[in-house]
């Protein structure tokens, strides 16, 4: 009975998303265009930094794609005690300090260059970046344009921390942001080429919430270029919001989506969210649909602190994401890494897979939390025991571009050795780069095309 129940509620929650035969068909013969015409489009890669000129159509005519712009106001209830881990993440500080002492972290293009050349394994994104890129790189030129004076511009506004947080977090809901949330500058998830760049000790994290419609069609065209204009959207609003903070009298520096920061760290400390077994940053109100970005200021700005949603316990039950994933890359078990108790993602059969399957994202697509919201999960629990919609095709089926078929549970597409190669790229996770690397391509995150 309660079997029925959850499926005739995930039926009524849920519009169809699975497409037809035709559909799916061209899904693939996009898929083996793209790959045909690759060798020819990657080498217009250097060129892609100088779009941002190009004329572009108002977001809202592109509904598919268009980020969604309401500030996320669904109260989450509290979990129940058998989902209860602990606020955000384990953390283990010793080992934290100690990995960055090591080895700091490094910006990933700046470790594997090659990753912006012609052999970059995203380079089958060509196509979603062909009509996305002047909308992305003009408003990180925007940002990187107004970064050259982060300082205040006016006199301190003489209002308490906490009016002015308040102030913030209302102004960042006008501009269209979903969440901010406030926590402390830490060097230790700044990359090393940009330590010294941050203008205070506090943090902004904003998030903006991907188109919902889209993400349901993971992996394709459609939900990459969706992804993207989420990324042009955020960034358009964070420059905004930096605007905000300067003229009540503090510095701000927005980071930009390219990031010289680790924002998923960030997001955790600053109560938005915790770590999915998938990875990424999964948030009450829309999982890891979402895209985030943080900014530095000296703004005396209330600090909010790491909330236990009850979402590592989600993950526990659910495993989705790790069973559905076609790469394999998703661990079932937390470990220790740089002092952070987590499911290490296998970035080497990710990232290849990724890149030739329109960005892939099996494991946004699936997940629960994404697909329903935290709410809907936990009283889905409380109610039954079960993960809302697990084991259903509406929650776990997906298209799989390399092949056009139609994947629903227990059935994960077949990955030749060969889609797993990437000729050119050498991805080594133990890499190290000394501090005064120039790139030779000149184009730094500042500089990409601004
Ligand atoms: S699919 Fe399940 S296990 Fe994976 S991140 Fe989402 S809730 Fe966690
Ligand atoms: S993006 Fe695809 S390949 Fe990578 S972890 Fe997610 S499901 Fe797996």
């Amino acid at each position: 009975m309660y079997i029925t129940l959850i499926d005739e509620r995930v039926a009524k929650m849920a519009p169809e998303f699975t497409r037809n035969g035709l559909q799916r068909a061209a899904l693939k013969w996009g898929h083996q265009f793209s790959t045909l015409l690759y060798p020819v489009a990657r080498k217009t890669l250097p060129y892609r930094p100088k779009m941002w000129w190009i004329p572009r159509l108002p977001i809202w005519a592109h509904p598919r794609r268009a980020p969604h712009s309401r500030p996320w106001s669904t109260p989450v209830p509290a979990p129940a005690d058998e989902l209860r881990t602990g606020p955000g993440v384990q953390l283990i500080p010793e080992a934290q300090q100690r990995a960055f002492d090591e080895a700091p972290l490094h910006d990933f293009i700046r470790l594997h260059p090659e990753m912006r050349g012609e052999h970059s394994p995203t380079g089958h994104m060509w196509i979603s970046l062909l009509s996305t890129s002047p909308r992305v790189q003009g408003a990180a030129r925007r940002r990187a344009q107004a970064n050259r004076r982060p300082e205040a511009t006016a006199p301190a506004a003489r209002v308490t921390p906490a009016a002015l947080t308040e102030a913030m977090k209302r102004e960042a809901a006008r501009l269209g942001l979903a969440a901010v949330g406030v926590t402390a500058y830490d060097i230790k998830y700044n990359y090393a080429e940009y330590h010294g760049l941050a203008v205070g000790d506090t943090i902004i994290v904003g998030i903006v919430e991907q188109n919902f419609d889209s993400t349901q069609m993971c992996p394709s065209l459609r939900s990459e270029k969706a992804a993207l204009s989420a990324y042009a959207g955020l960034e358009d609003r964070m420059r905004l919001l930096a605007e905000w903070i300067r003229e009540q009298g503090y510095a701000a520096r927005a980071e930009g989506f390219v990031g010289e920061s680790m924002v998923i760290p960030y997001a955790v400390q600053a109560g938005l969210g915790q770590l999915g077994l998938n990875g990424q940053l999964l948030t009450p109100n829309a999982g890891s649909r979402c895209r985030i970005e943080v900014m530095s200021t000296d703004a005396p700005f209330l600090h909010d602190t790491p909330v236990d949603f009850g979402i590592e316990g989600v993950c526990d039950k659910c495993q989705i994401c790790v069973r559905r994933c076609p790469a394999g890359a998703i661990p079932a078990i937390r470990k220790e890494s740089r002092g952070v108790v987590k499911a290490k993602l296998n970035t080497k059969r990710c990232l290849p897979v990724m890149g030739k399957t329109a960005g892939c994202s099996v494991c946004m697509k699936v997940c629960p939390v994404q697909r329903y919201g935290l709410p809907a999960v936990l009283q889905e629990f409380e109610a039954t025991g079960r993960v809302l919609g697990k084991d259903t095709d509406d929650l776990e089926g997906f298209d799989w571009p390399l092949d056009g078929r139609h994947y629903g549970p227990g059935e994960r597409p077949r990955l030749a050795a060969e889609v797993f190669e990437t000729p050119g790229f050498e991805f080594d996770p133990g890499r190290k780069v000394p501090l005064d690397w120039v790139d030779p391509t000149g184009t730094n995150t500042e500089a990409l095309g601004y």
